[in-house]
């Protein structure tokens, strides 16, 4: 009987200390920021001081191949921080955020039961979302849809795209004209993508129990590292010509060789740019270029088209920084600032918060970046707090101001009700409710909305605004 009383104790301080731990445990670090930043380096700074591992979040780093080109961190300067999927799929995989999400919470599980801080170092905007919220409705782009037919089919004419999200997604359909076709090809692509659709996510994000719980760890620490991109630029197009120099072009050829001698294999043909490793910024500037040099010897002719690949390949990276920069200000900053506040009010467990780093200076990356990042990632993952954002540096209190969520708020607004006052008159003020814009402005075009407007105003004019006694007898009577 002691003996039992004993064990159940023991086994009682056993279960408080194992929650204490696993809420220590069971907090994530996230780096965001645009292409050649420093993320890498942060990622393993911070995982060498608090015992983290490294998660890639990169579309492009996940594959064999163009190690050159996809910027991964050399083995030799991962200074034996173990690197998670990265460098493991075959350059032509089909590998799909859901594929992601699926993988890289596996691996979260696992460093966390090793006790150990696991740390997504994100390029991939799409991939950090899904990642750290159940249900986050995905930022899709064209390069999500990998499937020939999916495409085919999301750029056919705008009736057949309508009709394809009729049968798939009917509650969305009736939501959209079907000229409309910004959003119903939208609509299409979202469940061309997921597999689930469209109302469906929009039904399940407004559910309140879903909206509280939508974090998927209880504590996650996102540090936006933000240079100026004008700074920037200067760097990454350095980065671009060293690039060269460690052999960008002898990269692209081996797996150009690779494909020619089915060595890779490739349902797409290696000029397909929109799959696989093939997408990678800089493999399709440099095609033209890399094709020329097998069939001709013109060197003012294979110089011009050098040039003209390198200068491409840099405006591209530069708009793909934009691009992050954007999605980091218009999508994950509000999405933080909106949790944080939910969570605040309601006590739901999860916190997140998000810190702007400054690596504009290179100089001062061991005292802005480095040193910061360790001291508040310490005291965040300790108690679930840290120092106010807007005060880490000058220039977190402007960027760190979120734009509204756009897509989002004009989503929730398609899904408004509205009551035509008109119609509801000669309704028997029963209310004559339609859904959305697209919905409302239909009605108001409709002949019995215009005819209604007539009546409305022959009464305005001849009865000064009240409606006669006998109109409303003379409707019941219809
Ligand atoms: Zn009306």
């Amino acid at each position: 009987m002691n003996f039992e009383v004993r064990r159940f104790y023991t086994k009682g301080i056993m279960n408080v200390f194992s929650a204490f731990t696993n809420t220590m445990q069971k907090g994530i670090i996230a780096i965001v920021g645009t292409t050649g930043v420093g993320k890498s380096d942060l990622g393993i700074q911070l995982a060498k001081t608090l015992q983290g591992e490294i998660i890639n979040g990169d579309s492009m780093q996940v594959y064999k191949g163009l190690d050159i080109i996809t910027n991964k961190i050399p083995l030799n300067e991962r200074e034996n921080i173990p690197h998670h999927l990265i460098d493991f799929l075959e350059p032509h995989q089909e590998y799909r955020v859901t594929d992601f999400t699926k993988d890289a919470l596996q691996i979260i599980d696992d460093i966390h039961n090793r006790h150990k801080i696991p740390i997504i170092v994100g390029g991939t905007n799409y991939y950090i979302q899904s990642l750290l919220w159940k249900n986050s409705l995905i930022n899709i782009d064209d390069r999500e849809i990998s499937n020939i037919e999916d495409k085919e089919i999301l750029n056919a004419e705008p009736k057949i795209v309508y009709e394809r999200l009729q049968e798939v997604d009917p509650v969305m359909a009736s939501k959209w004209h079907w000229n409309d076709t910004r959003r119903v090809r939208r609509s299409l692509q979202v469940y061309l993508e997921t597999g689930k659709p469209h109302s469906e996510w929009i039904k399940q994000q407004n559910l309140p129990e879903i909206k509280a719980s939508s974090l998927r760890f209880p504590r996650t620490c996102i540090f936006w590292l933000y240079s100026d991109l004008e700074v920037l630029d200067h760097r990454l197009d350095a980065r671009i010509n060293r690039m060269i120099e460690s052999g960008l072009f002898e990269e692209i050829n081996y797996l150009r060789k690779n494909v020619r001698t089915g060595e890779i294999h490739t349902p797409f043909g290696d000029k397909d740019f929109t799959h696989g490793i093939w997408q990678a910024i800089g493999y399709k500037e440099f095609e033209p270029y890399l094709t020329a040099i097998e069939e001709s010897n013109d060197a003012s002719y294979l110089n011009g088209l050098k040039q003209h690949g390198l200068e491409s390949m840099k405006a591209a990276t530069h708009r793909y920084a934009r691009t992050q920069v954007r999605w980091i200000r218009n999508k994950l900053l509000y999405k933080c600032q909106q949790d944080s506040l939910n969570n605040k009010c309601d006590g739901h467990s999860g916190d997140i918060i998000i810190y702007l780093l400054d690596a504009t200076s290179l100089e001062t990356w061991n005292q802005e970046v480095r040193d910061k990042a360790i001291a508040i990632a310490k005291e965040f993952l300790a108690n679930g707090t840290g120092p106010d954002p807007s005060s880490v540096n000058s220039r977190a209190k402007e960027l760190l101001k979120s734009k509204k969520d756009k897509d989002d708020f004009e989503i929730l607004d398609k899904w408004t009700k509205y009551q035509c006052d008109i119609c509801t008159i000669f309704n028997d003020n029963i209310p004559v409710i339609v859904n959305g814009d697209s919905e409302r402005n239909q009605h108001l075009k409709s002949k019995k909305h215009k005819s209604n407007l007539k009546l409305k105003k022959q009464f305005d004019e001849n009865c000064d605004g009240q409606f006669p006694s006998w109109f409303k007898k003379k409707r019941n009577a219809d």
